[in-house]
């Protein structure tokens, strides 16, 4: 399949990870809409949001967004977490944005 945070998780495409464990991987955005922009991927494919069928997988994602607002040092402070699907999205392997430290409402 030619998805590119699947190569990304496969080590196809090299990239320094904020994070990273068995199931999920956290990289900078590489367009940032603020000071902090980073996305929170599941390494295994799913394609949006409405597609996750695991309930496991959506508790792992949300407790990495968690830990990287503390280590973002984003606690406290103005901050969006954001999930494109329905076709808004430009990359179909579902990502969390996490963009914080904005002087307004950025944009996803
Ligand atoms: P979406 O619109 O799918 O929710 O957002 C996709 C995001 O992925 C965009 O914010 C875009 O800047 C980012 N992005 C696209 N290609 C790459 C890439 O190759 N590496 C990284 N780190 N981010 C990417
Ligand atoms: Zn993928």
């Amino acid at each position: 399949m030619n998805c590119i945070f699947c190569k990304i998780a496969n080590k196809e495409i090299p990239k320094e990870f904020i994070y990273e464990d068995e199931d999920i991987m956290v990289f900078p955005d590489i367009n940032p809409s603020a000071p902090v922009h980073i996305l929170i991927v599941p390494k295994k494919h799913v394609p949006e949001m409405i597609a996750v069928d695991d309930p496991i997988l959506f508790q792992k994602i949300f407790q990495v967004v968690q830990k990287m607002i503390k280590t973002t040092g984003l606690t406290g402070k103005p901050h969006r977490i954001g999930i494109n699907g329905g076709g808004l999205q430009d990359i179909d392997h579902l990502h969390v944005h996490l963009i914080g430290q904005m002087s307004r409402k950025a944009e996803l």
